[in-house]
This record gives C-alpha cells, sequence and structure tokens, in this order.
C-alpha cells in the first residue's frame, strides 16, 4: 500500500481484491459541506423514504456484498449473508429509533407558553469503519446518521474498501447524493486527517481502543466536536453451576471463535468455578475440536475463516507463546497450518497461574480461562480488565445473575446467552476502554443529532413583575 493508494487481499488466498487512489481530504470535506444544508433541510418523511430504498438496493446486491465481505475480511458466506440481513435491517431499526429517541416534544406552560424539543443534526460527519464488520458496523452510524440529516463521509477499514463501495454504490443508486454519503477510501493516515478537519463537525469511530484513544487525544481541546467511539474488549463468560453443559460449551464455544474471535464481543477470559472446571472444559475443549476452520466459500461449510492477516496472525501466535511462557498451560494448542496464510485454529489456554495477565484485547481465536473457589473471587476476575464491553454468565441461580449484573462493569451483561450477538434493538457499546458513553445500536440515533430547546409564544409578553421603579 502506498500514500496514495489502498489494496485489499483475500485473506484467504492472499490475491489482490480491490485496489484504488485515496480520498482527497479537502475536496471530499468541501462537497460534504456544500451538501449538507440542502440535504438536512429535507423532510425528515423524505430521508426516510431513501432509506428505505437503499434496503432495496442492498437487497438487490445482497449476495455480490455477501460475496465480496467474505472475499475481502474471510469470514464463512453464511455469516456474511448474515452480515447483510443486518444491514438490511438496520433501516427499520433506525427509523423507529430515531422517531422514539428524537421525537419531538412540546410542554404547554401557563406561564412560559410552549416548550418545545426538537433535534438537528450536527452537520458533517466521519464514518470510520473497523475490518470485521466492513459493511453493518459501518452502516450502523451511516444510516442513523443521515436520517437525521447529516452528510456522511465513509471512510471503510484500508482492509475492506471493496465492501465498503458497494454499501456506498447502494446507496447512491437509492438517490442518496455522492455528495452526501461520500465514499472516501484511506487508511490511518486519512482517517486521522479528517479528524482533525476544520470543516468535520463529528467522528463516528469502531475499531481499536488504541486508535479510539489517539482520536480522543487529537480532538482533547475540541469539545465542539462530536466523537462517539465504539472500541474492543476484554470480556469476560464466568461459568457458574448449571447442569446443562453441552449448551454451555455451546455458548462458550460461540462466544469465544465465531467470527475467528474477531468481534469486540468475544469472549476472551473463560472464569470457570473450580468444582465445574473438568466437566467445563472437557465439554468445551471436545466441542473446540469439531470446529472447522478454512475458507470462506468451502464446501461443507467452516464456522470460521482465517483471521484478517498475516500480521494479525503473527500477533496473535506471538501472544499465545508469551501466554505459554509465562505460566499458561495449553489446553488446545493455536495451529497455523499454512505458513503463508493467516488460518488458525481455536486455542484454549489456562491462564490461572499467571501474576500478570495481560490486559489486551487478543483479536482472535483464544481463548483463556481461570480458574476460581468463588463468586466474589469470579466477579473480582470478570473485572479485573480496564475495558468494560461485554459479560455474560452462564449458569448459578437468579440470586447469583442479579450479583453478577450488578457489579459486573460492561455495557452488555448477559444471563445464559453468549457475549456475541448483541440485540439490534438495544444500545450497544462499552464503559472503561470499551466506549466513551455514546452507544450505539438503537442508541445511535441519540449522537447523530443534539437535541434545541425552545420557548414559544405566538406574541411577546412582558416579564418583569418586580423591582421596577
Ligand atoms: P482499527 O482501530 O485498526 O481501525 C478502525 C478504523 O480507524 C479504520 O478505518 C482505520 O483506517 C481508522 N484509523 C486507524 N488509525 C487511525 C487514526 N490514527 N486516526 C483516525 N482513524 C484511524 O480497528 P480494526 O482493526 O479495523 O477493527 C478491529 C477493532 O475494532 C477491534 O479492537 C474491535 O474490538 C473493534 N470493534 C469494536 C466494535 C464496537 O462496537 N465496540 C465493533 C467492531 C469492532
Amino acid at each position: 500500500m502506498s500514500k496514495t493508494e489502498i489494496v485489499s487481499y483475500e485473506p484467504a488466498t492472499g490475491a489482490e481484491v480491490w485496489r484504488g487512489p485515496v480520498a482527497d481530504i479537502d475536496e471530499t470535506v468541501a462537497r460534504a459541506r456544500r451538501a449538507w444544508p440542502a440535504w438536512a433541510a429535507q423532510p425528515l418523511s423524505t430521508r426516510m423514504e431513501l432509506m428505505r430504498r437503499f434496503a432495496n438496493e442492498v437487497r438487490k446486491d445482497a449476495e455480490k456484498l455477501a460475496v465480496m465481505i467474505a472475499r475481502e475480511v474471510g469470514k464463512p458466506l453464511w455469516e456474511a449473508r448474515a452480515e447483510v440481513d443486518s444491514v438490511i435491517g438496520k433501516v427499520e431499526l433506525s427509523i423507529r429509533s430515531y422517531a422514539e429517541r428524537t421525537a419531538q416534544r412540546k410542554l404547554d406552560s401557563a406561564l412560559q407558553g410552549t416548550m418545545a424539543v426538537r433535534h438537528k443534526p450536527h452537520g458533517v460527519l466521519v464514518v470510520l469503519g473497523p475490518f470485521n464488520y466492513p459493511a453493518h458496523l459501518a452502516n450502523a452510524h451511516i444510516v442513523p446518521a443521515l436520517i437525521a440529516g447529516n452528510a456522511v463521509i465513509f471512510k471503510p477499514s484500508e482492509r475492506a474498501p471493496a465492501s465498503g463501495e458497494i454499501l456506498a454504490r447502494c446507496f447512491h443508486r437509492a438517490g442518496i447524493s455522492a455528495a452526501v454519503m461520500q465514499f472516501a477510501p484511506g487508511g490511518p493516515v486519512q482517517g486521522a486527517a479528517f479528524v482533525a478537519h476544520e470543516g468535520v463537525d463529528g467522528v463516528l469511530f469502531t475499531g481499536s481502543a488504541n486508535t479510539g484513544i489517539s482520536i480522543n487525544r487529537r480532538l482533547a481541546a475540541r469539545p465542539d466536536k462530536l466523537v462517539a467511539l465504539e472500541m474492543g474488549g476484554n470480556n469476560p463468560m464466568v461459568v457458574w453451576d448449571t447442569p446443562k453443559l453441552t449448551d454451555a460449551a455451546s455458548l462458550i464455544v460461540q462466544s469465544a471463535f465465531a467470527t475467528t474471535g474477531q468481534r469486540c464481543t468475544a469472549a476472551r477470559r473463560l472464569i470457570v468455578r473450580d468444582t465445574m472446571y473438568d466437566a467445563v472444559m472437557s465439554e468445551v475443549k471436545a466441542l473446540a475440536d469439531r470446529v472447522i476452520f478454512g475458507a470462506p466459500f468451502d464446501e461443507p461449510a467452516p464456522f470460521m475463516g482465517p483471521v484478517i492477516d498475516n500480521a494479525a496472525a503473527d500477533g496473535l501466535t506471538e501472544s499465545f507463546l508469551y501466554l505459554l511462557s509465562h505460566g499458561g498451560k495449553a489446553i488446545k494448542h493455536l495451529v497455523r497450518p499454512h505458513e503463508t496464510l493467516p488460518f488458525l485454529s481455536p486455542a484454549i489456554i489456562d491462564v490461572t497461574a499467571m501474576k500478570d495477565r495481560p490486559d489486551v484485547e487478543l483479536f482472535g481465536p483464544i481463548l483463556q480461562v481461570i480458574r476460581v473457589s468463588d463468586f466474589d473471587e469470579a466477579i473480582a476476575q470478570a473485572n479485573a480488565t480496564r475495558f468494560g464491553l461485554a459479560a455474560s454468565l452462564i449458569g448459578g441461580t437468579p440470586q447469583e445473575y442479579n450479583r453478577f449484573w450488578a457489579n459486573v462493569r460492561a455495557g452488555i451483561v448477559n444471563w445464559n446467552r453468549p457475549t456475541i450477538g448483541p440485540s439490534h434493538a438495544a444500545p450497544m457499546g462499552g464503559i472503561g476502554l470499551s466506549g466513551n458513553h455514546r452507544p450505539t445500536g438503537y442508541y445511535a440515533a441519540d449522537y447523530c443529532a443534539y437535541p434545541v430547546a425552545s420557548g414559544e409564544m405566538e406574541q411577546p409578553r412582558a416579564m418583569i413583575g418586580v423591582g421596577l421603579k
């Protein structure tokens, strides 16, 4: 990749997928600034109708988009198809959410006349997308931002521009102009330039904590810019008493290894009651041994594909070796069958004996296991992280779940459900290093517009009643 060009490659084969020039930052921002007032002035019903047309365009291109996602980021085709379904589903949810969360309200008061609460768009928003859900997660910001009346500059992940381009074309074919929803390919350099640009009113970011922190730092003296950060996690899953071992193992394997562990909500740390340890871990290992990992279009379909690239596979391998050489005990080794391709097997490692466990997000198929003897210790271990995205309790009593819910610090707290697969009809965000208290999902409407309070009367009415000579 040069400074002026972006190239993406298929993780499963190494073949080139897409090549194109990076966006011109000043031109892109100027075009968006010119376009957004007219877009904001459209009736809300028009913007909503255009979003529905966009959903129809995605329906028409559904298979093309799914195939491209599968090629470009390596996820199995069945999973890429599910991602496209989420893109389509986001439209009706966003329409509902905008109406519910930013509804116009009028309060009548004899003294003050009418107090109206309405929302306005910010202006030009930059959406910085991650690679792991190259269509759905960018779209999860784009659709609510457009409905609210913002112009959007969409900079997809440099590792998935082709998927982003198909998505952008669906907006354009639906009748949303290429100035209101701009496709702006680029990498970190272009991302940082958009963040810092004077003509940009806000940044809607989904990606790693390190990048999120650098954006936050860059804008520390700019409280005028809207910043929504959706970042990573080091998510705990606690297994307590349950007779349903097969179901528990299925939830654990699903949470840790779906999307090859490349989900922000993936379970990274499995915290197991010691009396349950042998039974749980033998079920989990047996199921993980059955996981097929392979190329996205393989038959039979794999459960998981490769990780995004060789650099990621190298990093994960190094991290696994680090854990092993610092007291970790492998329950299932990380295997890389092809040296030059980023396929990795699911891996499980017991890190109970490790003294200083690194609190980092290992964005791949590595599950760390910690053995504990009482419930308070389980909660303390779950909270032993600076992140706070998702947490789940498997088993336990309703009273234990209540304690877990009340004491575990995370934006998603589940019971007998996986850590992954958040509901699109609920807020989706985390605390700590996982986000800046601007959850996306159903609550995206909240950060895409700002509320304006207006006291309104048809005629002026005198107010001063006392203190005059
Ligand atoms: P990343 O941080 O490498 O990149 C995300 C986006 O930011 C890309 O478009 C990239 O080009 C851009 N970028 C990189 N450096 C930048 C900079 N200095 N300034 C501005 N923009 C910059 O993330 P990734 O590897 O693509 O995605 C994986 C990460 O995303 C994981 O940490 C995962 O947990 C997180 N994630 C979070 C959520 C969530 O909803 N909380 C969802 C999915 C993924």
